[in-house]
């Protein structure tokens, strides 16, 4: 059963079934559902699943969460990881140090580690609503990964539908394909005049518009969410911490290891707090951060800071984000409801909150912070390179965390969150160590003749296909585009 962050309002139900947690991930006060307990892992289970393919630790996983969904619906979900380019080990554990692995989860449909939740749970949530006979309609608002995981695996799906909004000019070439060439009767994209802040905050008001509201009901359309906000996506995000540890248990003896998460909203690094608690022997959660440094400042110093804090552009996008919606899950996990609710609550109305010593110390049993700017990911990118690893700018900033945080000498897996080739200009950036505007469909090729480097087809292909939504508006045509999509 999941029950509410901020506690509850009297009004929603005080505890619910993971299927209404994922159709209706908006709890009391603003909160967000978390499981009421998590099942653990003992040393057996590790013994037993060194053999056992993602596939199969995945649904050994979900059925000790004794979530409300069918078997079949489950292993039809997690077969989607057969779309991956091995479909016997979709996240392949790549060592570039005597002491550091490289967790590839970027090896699905859209080359981010968003695939890896938004696959199978995209076909939970639409397999539910089918099931009901209920319409829901997904809003997302994209600065460039989720929103082409979120369509892909949507796409053509009988009660579902999706309104996307990216901001116009703020995704890489390849991101905006990426969703522009989906050709879904279901899904609509907008591009949007603005920023991803842009994007974020219509969004919102379209939440709380009256006229919207009203359409919906007249439609009987309900809302959903799809990004990591909703567990649906969460449970997911705790088995690929799993299968890297077994996956180095492959290589070496192994008893204790650092797990190092590339940061934005999140979601990763509370897949793995969670992965932690079920008993994954990890040391510590080291979180690195580009110079949208909230997240490191939080945990090295207790204080969430949103005054005179400006969302800065780096070469690393889906980690420029200044609200981190899952931190709020540990607030709850480690100082319980109405602590956490006081929290949040301060972050609204003054815009910041403060831990005090105790809790801050807490906070650091279980993570170390620290940020990078966009020189240290190229100087990365380049040393890789030269040693024959590609990361893409993402990833590279965890190598900032490996070589500033570990206490003790012990291995680290570091999650390696996107493929090189949606920020292929970035990357040819780094290796000629210019500062070139190249575009995408440049950079690839010149960066893939360089290093000897494939691009796969799904990439290649896009700056081919049919662009089937043209679209760019101004924020205040926003609600009437989406309205005049849900009416058909
Ligand atoms: C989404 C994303 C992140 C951030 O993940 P969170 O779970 O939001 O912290 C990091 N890197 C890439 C490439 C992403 O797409």
């Amino acid at each position: 059963m999941f029950i509410e962050t901020r506690g509850n309002d009297g009004i929603k139900p005080k505890r619910v079934n993971f299927s209404f947690a994922i159709l209706n991930p908006s709890a009391s006060f603003g909160g967000l559902y978390v499981p009421e307990k998590l099942p653990k892992l003992d040393k057996e289970f590790f013994e037993k699943s060194q053999n056992k393919s993602y596939k199969e630790i995945t649904k050994e996983i979900l059925q000790k969460f004794e979530i409300d969904i069918d078997e079949k619906t489950i292993d039809e979900a997690i077969s989607l990881y057969d779309k991956f380019d091995d479909d016997k080990n979709p996240v392949p554990l790549c060592k570039i140090e005597e002491d550091l692995y490289i967790n590839e989860l970027y090896h699905g449909p859209t080359r981010a580690f968003k695939d890896m939740a938004l696959q199978p749970f995209g076909y939970i949530l639409s397999d539910l609503a089918k099931k009901q006979g209920q319409d829901y309609l997904i809003l997302a608002a994209t600065s460039g990964d989720t929103g082409p995981a979120v369509l892909d695996t949507f796409s053509n799906k009988d009660n579902i539908k999706v309104a996307c909004m990216y901001p116009d000019g703020g995704t890489s070439d390849v991101q905006r394909l990426q969703m522009v060439t989906q050709s879904g009767k279901n899904l609509q994209v907008l591009g949007i005049v603005g920023n991803f802040d842009d994007a974020q905050n219509t969004l919102k008001s379209l939440l709380s518009s009256p006229t919207f509201k009203n359409e919906l009901q007249k439609q009987n359309i309900k809302l959903s969410a799809a990004n990591s906000v909703n567990f649906g996506r969460i449970i997911f995000q705790i088995i690929y911490h799993i299968y890297g540890y077994m996956s180095l248990l492959k290589q070496k003896k192994v008893d204790e290891f650092y797990d190092i998460i590339p940061s934005g909203n999140f979601g990763n690094a509370l897949g793995a707090y969670y992965a932690k608690k079920m008993g994954l022997p990890i040391k510590k959660i080291l979180i690195a951060s580009n110079i949208n440094n909230i997240l490191s400042d939080l945990i090295n110093t207790g204080v969430y800071d949103l005054r005179d804090r400006k969302l800065l552009k780096t070469t690393s996008p889906a980690m420029d984000i200044l609200i981190s919606s899952n931190v709020e899950r540990v607030l709850y996990d480690k100082f319980g409801a109405i602590r956490c609710k006081e929290l949040m609550d301060d972050l609204k109305e003054k815009r910041y909150y403060k831990l005090t010593s105790d809790e801050l110390k807490n906070l650091q049993k279980d993570f170390a912070a620290i940020y990078s700017d966009d020189k240290f990911a190229k100087e990365t990118i380049k040393k890789y390179a030269d040693k024959g690893y590609i990361m893409d700018p993402h990833t590279a900033t965890t190598l900032c965390a490996y070589e500033n945080l570990r206490e003790e000498n012990l291995p680290a897996i570091a999650c390696s969150t996107a493929e090189w080739t949606k920020f292929a200009p970035t990357m040819l950036n780094a290796i000629k160590n210019d500062n070139l505007t190249y575009n995408d469909e440049t950079a690839l090729s010149e960066f893939s003749k360089a290093l000897h480097v494939e691009i796969p087809k799904s990439i290649s292909d896009l700056f081919s296909q049919k662009i089937s939504h043209k679209k760019v508006v101004e924020k205040k045509d926003i609600e009437e585009e989406i309205l005049n999509f849900i009416k058909g």
